[in-house]
């Protein structure tokens, strides 16, 4: 077990004044959103995607495609300046469609359309619904509609889950689809929590293949884990999938999850309230020692989960003051940010830039920094603990108490790591001074 160094009373100041973020927001600091519906379809097995864009688009989404995503060839039309002015973007993506129907094993071929696309004015209803009986899914995510790439998830995952969900069966009693990519054991975790309650898990989504598209319509509900997947939610919904809103996070959030799933699937309410109280009490067993007291921490991220990780953050005990997030403000954040700003959040930021985190940087006074590579390098400067959010806390167990507690814990051994960081810190000041 790791050695817990004490943080300096009052090491975390107060601030005089309220927080203003002042940042330019007209220009999105993002990857290329196009890359959250590339990392969805290119995942689902039998999807052979045909991307329309220009050449330089294309360039750089591939590289990032076969990096983090599928390692999936992308067809796409070879669009430069001659044949975008010469008229040329429909029969080009036509092409780009009959090519992707004469690979091998393709169950349905999404097209994504983007921003030069679109603006050129690829027409939805000049391109076939069905090649070779491969259905053919239009996804538009051109990036001065969708501004961040975890809602380009959402709005690839609603297009083929449009087509493909189930609508002629019944939905299945006590079935809850889950939706968001979350680390592989959650779903395992959630599923064996609900067999407790006579429920279970049948799909978590985005899959893997498409008849996990198909299964989803048979929910009785859904629940969004993560606060973007807006229209996914509406196609389920429109189908008479009952939804569930948050994510069982924490002590009090995962109980009254679990309460709201039994509702939803109208589970027995004795049964439910034993099993919530049960995780309730494991989970404030952990709580109890204030795993984070005293830590003034920032989260920073571009996945759309930030405000949950706050949330934990907090319940363990940590000052989180400023969380932003690339995602815009919805229904779907509504319940997590009031949770926040009851909580001791004095600054949440939607569409964040990297100086709206600077400026919480000068504001407060961090123990540890969550955040993005930038941000991280940033904070690293100054001595202070940082760490890639996406890299390293996406990557680990997060809900019910099972989660809450591997979370926590390595958070914990993050914050042990500070005299680490002012080591380097003097190391490279002596070295500049030689
Ligand atoms: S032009 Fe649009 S589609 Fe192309 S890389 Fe930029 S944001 Fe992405």
């Amino acid at each position: 077990m790791a050695e817990i160094i004490p943080l300096t009373p009052g090491e975390a100041s107060a601030p005089q004044e309220p927080f203003k973020p002042g940042a330019c927001k007209l220009h999105p600091q993002t990857m290329c959103p196009a890359f959250g519906a590339l990392r969805v379809l290119s995942r689902i097995e039998g999807a052979q995607p045909a991307m329309v864009t220009d050449t330089g688009c294309l360039y750089g989404l591939t590289f990032v495609t076969h990096f983090y995503a599928a390692r999936k060839s992308i067809v796409a039309p070879a669009l430069g300046t001659a044949e975008l002015s010469g008229g040329k973007v429909q029969e080009a993506a036509n092409a780009a469609i009959a090519e992707a129907a004469r690979e091998q094993n393709v169950s349905v071929i999404p097209v994504i359309s983007l921003c030069v696309a679109e603006t050129a004015g690829l027409a939805e209803e000049l391109l076939p619904t069905e090649v070779d009986g491969k259905p053919v899914v239009l996804v538009r995510v051109p990036a001065y509609a969708i501004h961040s790439h975890p809602e380009a998830k959402d709005i690839a995952l609603a297009a083929v889950l449009r087509r493909f969900v189930d609508r002629q069966s019944d939905h299945e009693p006590g079935a809850l689809v889950l939706v968001g990519e979350v680390f592989p054991a959650d779903p395992l975790l959630i599923d064996g929590v609900l067999r407790k309650m006579g429920a279970r898990v049948l799909a978590t989504l985005p899959g893997r293949h498409v008849d996990e598209l198909r299964l989803a319509g048979r929910g009785a509900a859904v629940a969004a884990l993560h606060p973007f997947y807006r229209e996914t939610v509406n196609v389920l919904r429109e189908r008479g999938v009952g939804v569930v809103t948050g994510a069982p996070i924490g002590a009090a959030g995962s109980a009254a999850w679990l309460r709201a799933v039994g509702a939803a699937l109208d589970l027995d309410e004795d049964v439910v309230e034993r099993v919530a109280a049960e995780e309730e009490e494991t989970a404030r067993g952990f709580l109890a020692a204030q795993p984070l007291k005293g830590a003034t921490i920032l989260v920073s991220g571009y996945e759309g989960n930030e405000m949950l990780y706050a949330r934990l953050l907090i319940e363990g005990g940590a000052h989180v003051p400023y969380v932003s997030t690339s995602i815009g403000q919805s229904a779907l954040t509504a319940a997590d940010e009031a949770w926040l700003k009851t909580h001791g959040t004095e600054a949440v930021i939607y569409r964040k830039a990297i100086e709206d985190d600077q400026a919480a940087m000068k504001h407060w006074n961090f123990d540890l920094v969550i955040g993005t590579t930038t941000l991280a390098a940033y904070a690293k400067e100054r001595g202070i603990p940082s760490v890639y959010y996406t890299n390293i806390l996406s990557v680990r167990p997060l809900f019910l108490a099972g989660g809450m507690i591997a979370s926590l814990s390595f958070v914990r051994e993050l914050l042990n790591r500070r005299p680490l960081y002012e080591r380097m810190v003097e190391f490279f000041a002596a070295d500049g001074a030689e």
